[in-house]
């Protein structure tokens, strides 16, 4: 569908070489500030973009789709690579529901028209996906959701409201469960739809982060409607859509890049400002390299493993919450040698304080991955339940 030229088949020394080639043009410091200020789960919109963008046009955004589709034919080991390079470069955090969760979703599972329609404007940006499924009262208990969907002339009207929605202010769509029927179980009568989040009937309110962060909104829906052609999957069995779907957003929500990124800013962090703790707090470090290596290897054995309609359900659950308990290591540890540089700072403004200023906001920011993409709690019952089972 989509005509990128695939790099040669190469060794890993060339295909680093072929990044740091392109990282060096491509990424300017403008989007290197972004990428460096980055605590929560995306960069700075307008960063975001641009660096979408460039990725596209190089043939580069969607490392794990199949070719056909517009991916790229590197082996699982030289996306991770490519994770690291980014890292190691400061790129931009992209915001990448569209990329990362809802586009192998449809690959898998859309209609051919749904792929012709979305699957293009996702890969060239154009399109921002959020996700629109927790509710007040159905969060980690998602089955419980209320929003409405009532089919009539070829089209569902969605009446409700959903919250904590990551990017509903930036994002032009959304992929969201509504309940269409009640049966006996809570999970049957469920429908996955896209709905365009410029329709007449949607309001969206921001909610502010601990971290003084603007990321996520209450979406409120007042019989908005939704072409049938919309839907995907059959009426009444979004469950096993959502399923699908979030097996494969837990898989890549995040990913070692993600943490590399947080390992160098605490180095940099030690090196710079440690002071006479340098020492200790580069050992402490050590052992989270360690772990981080560790997960690196977990995630590529999963990676090679995984077929392209997602990673199996407990493979899921395990990246994830090594993933985000990592990270929140990572932060802490980042904390601890930002507390040292301002403890010796005093209160005389100075980049310590800056350094004391983003460690704070990467503390708080992190707290959040135990719960989004599923609270930690709920993984580690999935995980005890399927291997005791
Ligand atoms: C930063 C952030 C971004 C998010 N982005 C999105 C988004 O874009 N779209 C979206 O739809 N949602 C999003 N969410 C919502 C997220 O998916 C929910 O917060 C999460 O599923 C938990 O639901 P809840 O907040 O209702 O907490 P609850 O489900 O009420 O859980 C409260 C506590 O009880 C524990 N608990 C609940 N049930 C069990 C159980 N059976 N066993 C053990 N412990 C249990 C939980 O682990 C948690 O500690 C986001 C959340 C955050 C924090």
């Amino acid at each position: 569908m989509i005509a990128h030229s695939s790099p040669p088949v190469m060794d890993d020394a060339g295909f680093v070489r072929m990044l740091r080639e392109f990282f060096a043009v491509a990424l300017t410091a403008d989007l290197r500030e972004a990428g460096r200020d980055t605590t929560g789960v995306h960069s700075e919109i307008g960063a975001c973009r641009v660096w979408h963008r460039r990725l596209y046009e190089r043939g580069w955004i969607a490392p794990a789709w199949p070719v056909a589709f517009g991916g790229t034919s590197w082996s699982p080991a030289q996306r991770l690579i490519f994770e690291r390079e980014c890292a190691a470069n400061d790129a931009p955090v992209l915001f990448a529901g569209g990329v990362r969760s809802l586009g192998p979703l449809l690959i898998a599972a859309g209609t051919p028209e749904q792929q012709r329609r979305y699957l293009p404007a996702i890969l060239d940006g154009s399109d921002l996906w959020c996700q629109g499924f927790s509710e007040t009262g159905a969060g980690s208990d998602l089955a419980a959701l209320q929003t409405r969907a009532v089919a009539a002339d070829g089209h569902y009207a969605v009446s409700g409201s959903k919250i904590w929605t990551t990017g509903a202010h930036i994002a032009n769509r959304m992929f969201c469960l509504a309940r269409t029927a009640r049966g006996t179980k809570p999970q049957y009568g469920i429908t996955f739809l896209l709905i365009d989040m410029a329709s007449e009937g949607i309001t969206v309110k921001p909610i502010r982060t601990l971290s003084g962060d603007f990321e996520f909104n209450e979406v409120l829906f007042d019989n908005v409607r939704v072409p049938f052609a919309n839907r995907v999957g059959e009426e009444n069995d979004g469950w096993s859509v959502a399923k699908h779907l979030m097996r494969l957003a837990r898989g890549n929500n995040t990913t070692s890049g993600l943490l590399w990124r947080a390992h160098r800013k605490t180095a940099q962090t030690i090196d710079s400002h440690g002071g006479t703790a340098r020492a200790q707090l580069r050992q402490e470090l050590h052992s989270l390299t360690c772990e981080l290596t560790a997960f690196e290897m977990l995630e590529l054995r999963v990676l090679s493993r995984r077929h392209y309609d997602g990673v199996g359900s407990v493979e899921a659950s395990m990246l994830k919450t090594l993933a985000t308990e990592l990270h929140q290591k990572l932060a802490v540890h980042l904390l601890n040698a930002a507390g040292i540089a301002a403890a010796a700072s005093g209160a005389t403004p100075s980049p310590w304080t800056e350094v004391g200023a983003f460690a704070s906001r990467k503390y708080l920011a992190t707290r959040a991955a135990s719960i989004y993409s599923g609270t930690n709690e709920t993984h580690r019952n999935l995980i005890a339940q399927r291997l005791l089972s």
